[in-house]
């Protein structure tokens, strides 16, 4: 497939996300303000008091908060499936990816892409959509809380979507952090288009070795079909830069961990 008709395909994809909600039984696939957790209601969800995790299934109605495949999870090693042959993930992050926006959604800090980079994931193209933060980290590895959750969203063609969690722990700091919370302070409900180039390749961990099993999103709707991507092995970022994201967000933008409910989480050599 050439560059040219992976971008229009990415547009293509955008266009159908905004006129229609796809979702109908047995779909997976999420909406374009879904996606980009645009809702700014302030009497909606949140993570504080009535409105926090442990009431989303009550107060968010048709949403699959309350469902059997919920994200995020505690992945312990002794409980997950090693797969003996090397994964089939595939990161193909250009060194100068073009970050188009950055949003203060009352959620998260968010940083869209104009054209997005791609992974190739279980047979299949998900094209990088946009990147956000959470404090502390949602999925715990054996129990282990890490300070920071980077969410990587990317989506295919059918609106299916592969999220890649890089954890960061607090050690030296991180050139591509320091250069991404440049761009804040941002006031919670503002955007801001920004135009710069970024390379990703610099956020991940060296070594690739991940986690996969089938979750949700981590925010209402909570829609279940998500691919999961947990990098087993942390990046590390500052005690400044942890805070200035945090700084930057509501405190606490984490979801508690969820049950399994049998599912398997597979460990995938790098
Ligand atoms: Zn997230």
């Amino acid at each position: 497939m050439s560059l040219n008709s992976i971008w229009s395909a990415v547009y293509t994809v955008k266009v159908i996300l905004l006129i229609v909600v796809l979702c109908s039984s047995g779909c997976q696939s999420v909406t374009e303000r879904e996606l980009n957790h645009e809702e700014m209601d302030i009497d909606h969800w949140s993570y504080q008091g009535e409105t926090s995790p442990e009431h989303w299934e009550a107060i968010e109605n048709g949403a699959d908060c309350g469902g059997k495949q919920q994200s995020p999870i505690n992945i312990i090693d002794l409980n997950t499936v090693e797969l003996e042959l090397k994964s089939d993930l595939k990161m193909y992050y250009s060194s100068e990816t073009h970050i188009s926006r950055v949003m203060n959604n009352g959620h998260t800090v968010q940083f869209e892409f104009m054209r997005g980079d791609y992974i190739l994931y279980d047979g299949d193209i998900y094209h990088l959509v946009q990147i956000h933060f959470h404090e502390h980290a949602e999925h715990l590895i054996c129990g282990v809380v890490y300070p920071i959750e980077i969410h990587l969203v990317h989506i295919n063609t059918s609106g299916k979507l592969t999220v890649l969690s890089i954890l960061g722990m607090e050690g030296a700091d991180s050139q591509i952090i320091e250069l991404l919370e440049g761009f804040l302070p941002i006031a919670m409900g503002e955007s801001k288009p920004i135009d710069v180039e970024c390379d990703l390749n610099q956020m991940l961990p060296s070594d690739r070795t991940f986690y996969s099993y089938s979750g949700s999103l981590t925010t209402p709707p909570c829609t279940e079909g998500v691919n999961w991507v947990v990098f087993k092995n942390p990046i590390v970022l500052s005690l400044d830069e942890v805070q200035k994201l945090r700084s930057n967000m509501p405190i606490n933008n984490y979801r508690y961990e969820q049950p399994l409910n049998g599912r398997v989480v597979h460990v995938n050599p790098a």
